[in-house]
């Protein structure tokens, strides 16, 4: 059988000031039923273009994507006609932003946004788009639904209204749901109860998610794979698991130990030191060398390829067999 979700070497370019800006490099990975992939990037690192274009919504210039392939169930996505790509969008792939606020319409009751969705690409009536709503809005717990749904978007919280956009991404049942920062304007207790509610409704309807996030604490717990992006670049692919215990990109070792973590009592964090590179301009050889503590000549000079240190777990990086085999700090 084909995975449900195959990106494969997805390149994306943008035109800027008449310069071509690789946004995306070479991105690939799979996603099967009930399974997670995050995708962990600083802003900038091409984590949210790449979920634009699995989605269908990047086919517009500036943006062009190069060359790759995004499939379905074994179909391709890319290039086929927008008429085509609307009856994928919703139904089958959906996605959640970080804003629920400029998602949602002000103007209309979140009832009526709801109702919409099932009029429009259902051909529900009046009753039975009304019924569905309801549920759907108990799906994501949110209180005293039926009541609720003659309000508008701003009388709803943050982690409400965040709620609501779940609901509305899951209203078509997508087999994956794309979720870009969905947690990144909410507090820190809201955000874990947004990201249990995402985890519990991926179990109840075996969906694939493709969780983008920049912050390595969302992911912990809930992804089951993790793609890490530096300047639009896979730096590091590989199991959660593996990942946390022994990292093999200098890249997602400063990720790591940057997170606060339980198990570190009072450690101090260790920010990675300057900023990502403008994709404009990117560095010469590892785009990460200007940043990296263990970069060596050869590191400004050649361009590391993707190496396996172990099965499934691979790094780009011109050292990733000794920075895997390194202690944790
Ligand atoms: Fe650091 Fe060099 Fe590895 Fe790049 S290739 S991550 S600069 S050690
Ligand atoms: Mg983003």
């Amino acid at each position: 059988d084909a995975p449900l979700l195959e990106v494969d070497d997805l390149h994306v370019r943008f035109r800027v000031r008449g310069q071509d800006v690789h946004a995306v490099n070479g991105l690939s990975y799979t996603l099967d039923e009930g399974e997670t992939v995050a995708i962990l990037g600083e802003s900038g690192s091409g984590k949210s273009v790449a979920a634009q274009a699995v989605m269908g919504i990047l086919d517009v210039p500036p943006a062009r994507i190069e060359r790759g392939s995004v499939k379905l169930r074994g179909t391709e996505l890319l290039g086929l006609p927008e008429r085509r790509r609307r009856e994928y969008r919703g139904d089958r792939v959906a996605m959640v932003f970080q804003d629920a606020l400029t998602a949602l319409n002000p103007v209309f009751t979140v009832g009526d946004q709801i109702r919409e969705l099932y009029r429009v690409r259902r051909g529900l009536g009046r009753k039975e788009s009304k019924a569905k709503a309801i549920e759907l809005m108990e799906r994501v717990r949110i209180p005293s639904a039926a009541r609720r749904l003659g309000d508008h978007p701003h009388q709803f919280s943050g982690g409400m209204r965040q709620r609501i956009m779940i609901a509305m991404a899951l209203a078509l049942e997508p087999d994956v749901l794309i979720a870009d920062e969905p947690t990144t304007a909410l507090d820190v207790t809201v955000q874990a109860q947004i990201m249990r509610l995402l985890a519990d409704l991926q179990d109840e309807l075996r969906m694939g998610m493709v969780l983008i996030t920049h912050d390595l604490g969302v992911v912990a717990g809930v992804a089951d794979r993790i793609v890490v992006m530096y300047a639009g670049s896979v730096a590091e692919r590989a199991p959660a698991r593996a990942l946390y215990a022994r990292p093999a990109h200098p890249y997602t070792r400063g990720l790591l130990a940057s997170v606060p973590r339980l198990d570190r009592r009072g450690g101090p964090l260790l920010p990675i030191k300057g900023a990502p590179p403008d994709p404009a301009a990117l560095p010469s050889g590892c785009p990460f060398h200007p940043r990296c503590p263990r970069a060596e000549a050869v590191c400004a000079a050649e361009r590391p390829p993707l190496v396996a240190v172990a099965p499934g777990h691979e790094a780009a990086c011109h050292f990733a067999a000794e920075v895997h085999g390194a202690e944790p700090e």
